[in-house]
């Protein structure tokens, strides 16, 4: 166990002389936990390989998924990438600082454990002040993957991080909330046509602007282990919390006459059930048994993405033995809509349960709850 130290720092002005402390603490090998306009990320030196295996140790993450490097800015591309495509400075100029993540070929100095042992290296320059002062004032450059423990919903306050990692890693640095709350996009350069990885941050059309010949799988998610490592970060049990989780296609009325049937069903077992709704639908739940948790109003996509981590962890915290999640509806033009699909489906571990079919949908839930609550 370590003595984790908190840091409390203003999110748009950090205390030079904190910022100072902790950038010597990176310096020296330590872990740091600092805000991100994303998450939190779990820093630490990219270029010293010891450093970096205990990020992989604090958060009990498989050593096969690989990291991304954070910089202060894009001058700094060329101290971890080499082969650099043209597009890329292209791309940094449009999304940096800011949620986009490039694959480019791995410099040789950076160890290899940072990329999982790949040849390409995941990069980003942050757009939060704190991380960027951070970077800015220890001058290298930083891995750092979410500061969660391994599967668990990505931490969006420094709270979240204490809870998973307290005793496990040097540093807080405490910078409130953060903004948009899902991870950054992911985008590989090394293959042609470049690849979508993730869903995030920054939406498709928007990149398709610099990138038009960007291709989006399909099915990025995958459930095969070996399949996984070929493709990391792309495995089913990602953002998952404690209780199986449901996510339920259908509209708002089909949704509203399954969650009820849903809820009695678990009751008649002495199962409490923890449900995940737009705000707007509030009203049609008002006799239900349940805890309820509002996702936020269902055409701000910005609000439900920044809160979605939060808002998972919050009802796991409420002890229940289910948690049903009416999915949330096509993309209203931010762009974040595939990013907060994708993150409930990880959470749901690929569960969907049709509610236009409820027969069908209660045995399947029933199924597994009864396999898990034995
Ligand atoms: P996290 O920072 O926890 O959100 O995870 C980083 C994610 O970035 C990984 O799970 C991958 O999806 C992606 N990533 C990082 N490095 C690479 C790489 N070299 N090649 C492909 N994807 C990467
Ligand atoms: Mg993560």
């Amino acid at each position: 166990m370590t003595n984790t130290q908190v840091f409390h720092v203003d999110p748009h002005h950090p205390d030079p002389a904190a910022i100072a402390t902790v950038a010597q603490a990176l310096a020296a090998g330590r872990l740091v936990a600092f805000p991100t306009e994303t998450v939190y990320g779990l820093g630490a030196n990219a270029l010293d390989a010891t450093a970096v295996a205990r990020i992989f140790a604090a958060k009990q993450r498989p050593t096969t998924d690989p990291l991304i490097v954070h910089l202060a800015d894009a001058t700094q591309l060329a101290r971890v990438a080499f082969d650099i495509p043209p597009v890329a400075p292209r791309l940094a100029d449009r999304f940096w600082p800011g949620p986009l993540t490039l694959v480019l070929r791995r410099a040789p100095h950076v160890p290899p454990n940072v990329s999982a042992g790949r040849d390409t290296v995941a990069v980003r320059v942050p757009a939060h002040p704190v991380a960027h002062a951070l970077l800015s004032a220890c001058d290298l450059p930083i891995a750092a993957p979410s500061a969660n423990l391994f599967s668990r919903p990505s931490p969006t306050t420094a709270q979240h991080v204490l809870d998973d990692l307290a005793g496990r890693v040097d540093i807080v640095l405490d910078g409130g909330t953060t903004t948009i709350g899902l991870e950054s996009t992911v985008i590989d350069l090394t293959q042609t046509p470049p690849v979508l990885l993730r869903p995030g941050g920054v939406g498709v059309e928007a990149l398709r602007m610099v990138l038009s010949d960007l291709r989006v799988p399909d099915a990025p998610l995958v459930t095969d282990a070996a399949e996984a490592a070929a493709a990391p970060g792309s495995q089913l049990k990602h953002y998952a919390p404690h209780a199986p989780l449901f996510l339920l296609r259908g509209d708002a009325r089909t949704a509203v006459q399954f969650i009820h049937t849903v809820v009695s069903a678990l009751h008649a077992r002495g199962l409490r059930v923890g449900v995940l709704i737009p705000d707007e639908e509030f009203p049609d739940y008002t006799d239900l048994r349940a805890e309820l948790v509002g996702l936020g109003p269902a055409h701000d996509l910005a609000m439900i993405g920044r809160y979605l981590f939060a808002r998972l962890r919050e009802v796991d915290s409420l002890g229940v033995n289910a948690i049903l999640v009416r999915g949330v509806a096509e993309d209203n033009g931010g762009g974040l809509g595939p990013a907060i699909r994708d993150r409930l489906f990880r959470a749901a571990e690929g569960r969907v349960l049709d509610a236009a079919d409820p027969t069908t949908a209660l045995q399947q839930l029933l199924r597994l709850i009864d396999a898990t609550t034995k």
